[in-house]
């Protein structure tokens, strides 16, 4: 059975008010069978999800991040429920951004997957090796640590995993499909039976129109998850219409 293609934006922290406006007033997705989600600032999660309804029912709506608690004296944090009680459906865990510039460790990252999974979230659980990491052949050691680790023994169904090697993200040099095809073959592996026919297993890192079709032709990569190239209407309609492209 083909797997759904998720076409999935990470906008990180991008766009005020008015620029997400002005995105979504320019974004035009036609019918399809690609998944659509995107992932904004979360103080525009709750805007995000009633423009989605109104305007764009294909659209799910991410946040990139999560905190384990539910509430509590976290100054700055946002938990599952909250991003659950504005209707996003999806949250972005792991994140190599995370990683390296506010620690999340393996940790913290499996504590925030458990929560957002209990929530009813779905999670996109991100994961990738460093530039020194693959030059020194530690790439595959380095991926399987942080599922196992990250993941754990939780229950893998609403669960999306992101490959975005560190050193393709935001760098405008893209793995190769068939670089991204072996890690990605790789991840399938260590699955449960259960999950390795169903699993979406995005890639992420420079991700863009040029680019996306040939990584989906490859037989285990099954969405992208876009940075830059999902800031604009045109080109995130453009990465959608490919996804579609690839389903039917
Ligand atoms: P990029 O970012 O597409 O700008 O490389 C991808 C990501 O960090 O998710």
């Amino acid at each position: 059975m083909k797997r759904t293609i998720i076409v999935a934006g990470n906008w990180k922290m991008n766009k005020t008010r008015e620029e997400v406006n002005e995105f979504l007033n320019g974004l035009t997705i036609e019918e399809g069978d690609s998944e659509v989600i995107i992932a904004c600032a979360s103080p525009f999660l709750g805007e995000m999800v009633k423009r989605a309804q109104t305007s764009f029912p294909r659209l799910k709506v991410s946040a990139q991040n999560c905190h384990h608690e539910a509430s509590g004296a976290f100054t700055g944090e946002i938990s599952a429920s909250m991003i659950r009680s504005v209707g996003a459906e999806v949250v972005i865990i792991g994140h190599s951004e995370r990683r390296s510039n506010f620690g999340d460790t393996d940790e913290w990252i499996n504590r925030k997957c458990a929560s957002a999974l209990e929530e009813g979230l779905r999670v996109i659980f991100c994961c990738g090796e460093t530039l020194d990491e693959r030059e020194a052949g530690d790439h595959f050691r380095v991926v399987e640590s942080q599922i196992r680790k990250g993941l754990g023994d939780h229950d893998l169904e609403n669960v999306i995993i992101a490959y975005e090697p560190v050193w393709a993200i935001g760098t405008g040099v893209t793995a190769s499909p068939e670089q991204a095809e072996e890690m990605h073959a790789f991840i399938r592996s260590l699955l449960e039976e259960s999950h390795k026919g169903s699993m979406r297993i995005l890639y992420g890192g420079s991700v863009k129109p040029e680019n996306f079709k040939e990584l989906l032709a490859k037989p285990n990569i099954d969405g992208g998850l876009v940075g830059g190239a999902s800031l604009d209407a045109e080109s995130f309609g453009h990465l959608v219409r490919i996804g579609d492209m690839m389903m039917s």
